[in-house]
């Protein structure tokens, strides 16, 4: 019998949906995610040391935030728009979804154009922060499509994944049944290989967290090249590209030819300028960029994205629209570059006196991430524990990040320079 409220809801399986006939339903997706193990349980052990040792100052290198203030020239910029808004001529109500043309078109000057890629305006969506776009791109996206991640991994593109019905089963080895995992490991010296299995989507995200690895132009580019002969599309997280200090490192996706026909750019300016609390990145989905219907049809990503934005998004607010914009006046780029080589010459400090003391150490060079092998085979959460009680640093467990974290520990370096300076002092005799 089918109930007279469920005609038409043809997707909803009838006999279970008849039961529960007078219940909100859950998607239960949901369900299949554990909680947040991995800062809860650092938080956890972080407490316990603290009843057992109060006195202890404890030096944090976890956690990706950063500590420098906002550049002046964003702060002076916050002002005048603040300004602005209290004055009727000049007060600003809803913006475009897709974003302001004065920070659109900044974007394409100074980050595309000066490294030879034209970008039309409406190609670049203005965002909220990348954590927002890699997690609702999905939208856009058939639930059918088989993903393939880099392991360790930034934990979004997994569990926004699960969220979306494309990760199937979670294995007891931590892996999701339907997702392609893809090592990145001190043997293959963290390039991540083509996999076995054809996926349709693939998430790259270099210079990479959690490794704090870097491809160089040849590596990027085969994989340019194997997403286009197998139509597969590239979601590319270049969150952290303001950290690369190489010239062979691309900058954007699409300084590789054909990257336009393939791939989705993730920019953030979250550590880039210390927008991790003002919230501010964007998106760009090239007009050539097309994926399939299950008729065969060729759609324009581009046109569904900009649909799912004017839906869902009402664009990021104006006065972080006019900070963003000031990143990249003269001023602002000076005031960037100290904040970016103040990070990179803490990580230039852990990576270098961790190598002194005999551990094996990447990243570091091209991101503020320094990825730590733990000694003698011991596992991430040992090597946490060891660092916390007799160093009292706290990392992140690389296991946290995926199966291929294991034995890896994760340290950043956003912290304070005196901090940082602490901590290698701490480290320097530190029998492993
Ligand atoms: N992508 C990666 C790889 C990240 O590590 C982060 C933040 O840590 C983000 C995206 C999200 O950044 P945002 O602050 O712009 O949301």
């Amino acid at each position: 019998m089918q109930l007279p409220f469920l005609k038409g809801r043809q997707s909803i399986d009838f006999k279970r949906r008849e039961i529960f006939s007078y219940m909100a339903l859950v998607n239960e997706q949901f369900l299949k995610l554990s909680e947040s193990y991995l800062f809860s349980e650092i938080t956890k052990k972080v407490n316990a040391f603290k009843v057992i040792h109060p006195e202890a100052k404890v030096i944090r290198l976890g956690i990706g935030d950063v500590t420098l203030p906002l550049p002046e020239a964003v702060i002076d910029a916050l002002h005048k728009a603040v300004d602005e808004m209290s004055v009727s001529e000049t007060f600003k109500g809803y913006g475009p979804e897709q974003g302001y043309r004065f920070l659109i078109d900044t974007i394409i000057k100074h980050d595309y154009e000066t490294r030879g890629i034209s970008l039309d305006p409406d190609e670049v969506f203005i965002n909220d922060g990348a954590k927002s776009d890699t997690g609702n791109i999905g939208d856009i996206l058939s639930k059918d499509n088989r993903i393939a991640v880099t392991d360790p991994v930034y934990p979004v593109y997994i569990d926004s994944n699960v969220m979306g019905c494309r990760a199937g089963e979670k294995n007891e080895d931590g892996r999701w049944s339907n997702i392609v995992y893809i090592p990145c490991n001190a043997e293959n010296h963290f390039i991540p290989e083509l996999p076995e299995i054809r996926p349709d989507v693939i998430y790259l995200c270099y210079p990479n967290n959690p490794t704090g690895t870097a491809l160089s132009k040849k590596e990027l580019k085969k994989w340019v090249n194997y997403a286009i002969s197998n139509n597969i599309l590239i979601l590319f997280d270049a969150a952290y590209e303001a950290f690369i200090q190489e010239e062979d490192v691309p900058h954007s996706i699409y300084e590789i030819k054909g990257a336009k026909q393939v791939a989705i750019e993730f920019r953030s300016f979250s550590k880039t300028a210390g927008f991790t609390g003002l919230r501010c990145g964007y998106t760009v989905v090239p007009k050539e960029l097309k994926a399939f219907n299950f008729a065969g049809d060729k759609i324009s990503l581009n046109r569904l994205w900009n649909r799912r934005q004017s839906t869902k998004f009402n664009g990021t607010a104006y006065i972080v629209q006019r900070a963003a914009e000031a990143i990249y006046t003269p001023e602002g780029k000076v005031q960037t570059k100290v904040r970016i080589n103040y990070y990179m010459r803490n990580a230039k400090l852990l990576h270098d006196n961790l190598k002194s003391i005999g551990l094996e150490v990447f990243g570091g060079v091209n991101a503020p991430y320094i990825w730590v092998k733990a000694p003698k085979g011991i596992t991430s959460w040992k090597f946490f524990d060891r660092l916390l009680f007799e160093r009292h640093i706290i990392g992140t467990p690389g296991v946290g990040f995926g199966p291929s974290g294991e034995g890896y520990l994760r340290l950043t370096a956003f912290g304070k320079y005196e901090d940082t300076f602490e901590a290698i002092e701490r480290l320097k005799n530190w029998k492993i």
